[in-house]
């Protein structure tokens, strides 16, 4: 068993760390006080190659594989939990598109979001459905060589400033998750609109929005996949998403232990540094022993995925891992503050908010469990 990254794994990941220690470290509060995309960092990511790191050369990416992109979702996230997500929604729908799509669609978009000229919306979440993703009301009527879409979806990451979604839509409800489909909406299509903005407690800077469908008409081409395939095209990414979503936990919980290793050393009570407390020595050990932890959990479910293997229990066990770990981590660190921890004068404050989403998003941390359990029991 080799636990080595290869020399191209460690080149990325040098890569990855000095961009955010250098770049995105001294903006993230900035990012997460004016709540406003961060183009200039998306932008660099792009120069960088970090944004088309999977795509496939013709596409103009570098093929780097699953492995690769969990260590730049981690690295970001330990500078900023909202710039590494906003590699992964690039990374999460490009998947989509490069696994369903056709190769005009592919042509069409995946070179344009890998330069971060194109950013796409993952459209499933609706107001009355997010875990029960049967509950979703939005429809696409078909009339003639087009669809008419109507409904509202809720939570759209960069909602505000995408230039398209994939939908996740009902052509016939009485089919069940057979009768859903995807289909692609590009913004400037009469009907579709931006709702509100949401007022997020954390990963700020997202511009997390509704998207709204009036008699949205848009061609058949706009299928992603086939009619009916739509349950299918969404569940596809989820797996990647929670080796995704995992590694950037993974990426808060390392800050986290950063910042109360750094407090600890500084801070004196009692006449010495509050490191020298066994109390306070035992919730760093515990972060240390349970990062490694997870960080070995994601890099195997990324391994499964690099080898063509099935992922989903290990890719659902990482994220429920890593995702309670940065809750913990964070609390614990921002302990380990008192009550400066509770001002905005150190990171912890906004790494604490941020760490909350993880056990929310990409399936909450209760659907993790029954994913595993489904997998063990059946
Ligand atoms: C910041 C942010 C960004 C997001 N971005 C996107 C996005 O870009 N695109 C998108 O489509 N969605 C997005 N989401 C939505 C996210 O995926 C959903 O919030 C998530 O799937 C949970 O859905 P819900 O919020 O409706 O909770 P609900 O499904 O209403 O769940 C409420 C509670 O009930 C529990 N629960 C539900 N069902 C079960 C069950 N069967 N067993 C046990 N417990 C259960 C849940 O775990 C949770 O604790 C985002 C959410 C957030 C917070």
């Amino acid at each position: 068993m080799n636990f080595d990254l290869s020399e191209e794994q460690k080149m990325i990941r040098d890569m990855a760390r000095d961009f955010a220690e250098s770049e995105v470290k001294p903006v993230a509060a900035e990012i997460d006080r004016t709540d406003a995309f961060p183009w200039k960092i998306y932008k660099r990511m792009a120069e960088l190659g970090l944004l088309a790191m999977t795509l496939p050369p013709e596409y103009g990416g570098s093929g780097a594989d699953t492995v690769s992109w969990s260590i730049v979702e981690e690295e970001l996230a330990r500078a900023s939990a909202a710039v590494a997500d906003a590699q992964l929604l690039l990374k999460l729908m490009s998947h989509m598109i490069l696994c369903h799509g056709t190769e005009e669609q592919k042509k069409k978009y995946i070179r344009e979001m890998g330069k971060g000229e194109r950013i796409c919306a993952t459209g499933m979440t609706e107001p009355d459905a997010g875990s029960d993703l049967r509950g979703i009301k939005t429809t696409a009527r078909r009339e003639g060589d087009d669809y008419i879409l109507n409904g509202t979806k809720r939570f759209m990451t960069c909602g505000n400033i995408v230039d398209m979604v994939i939908a996740l839509v009902y052509t016939d409800r009485s089919k069940g998750s057979k009768g859903m489909t995807s289909i692609i909406v590009e913004m400037g299509t009469p009907g579709f609109s931006r709702g509100k903005k949401e007022e997020l407690m954390g990963v700020r800077g997202l511009e997390t929005s509704e998207l709204i469908f009036e008699d949205c008409r848009v061609s058949k081409d706009n299928l992603l996949g086939q009619e009916g395939q739509g349950w299918q095209v969404a569940l596809g990414s989820l797996d990647m998403g929670r080796i995704g979503i995992g590694s950037q936990a993974l990426g808060v919980a390392q800050a986290a232990m950063e910042e109360a290793v750094k407090y600890a050393k500084q801070r004196v009570a009692f006449g010495q540094p509050i490191a020298k407390f066994q109390a306070i020595q035992f919730m760093i050990a515990d972060m240390s022993s349970h990062i490694e932890a997870a960080r070995l959990l994601l890099r195997k479910a990324a391994f499964l995925s690099d080898q063509g293997k099935p992922f989903t229990r290990e890719a659902a066990e990482a994220k429920l891992f890593a995702s309670d770990l940065a809750v913990k981590a964070a609390t614990d660190a921002l302990q380990i503050h008192g009550a400066y921890g509770y001002t905005r004068e150190y990171p912890i404050e906004r790494i604490y908010r941020d760490a909350k989403v993880y056990q929310i998003w990409e399936g909450t941390n209760q659907i993790q469990r029954t994913v595993i359990a489904r997998h063990l029991l059946k």
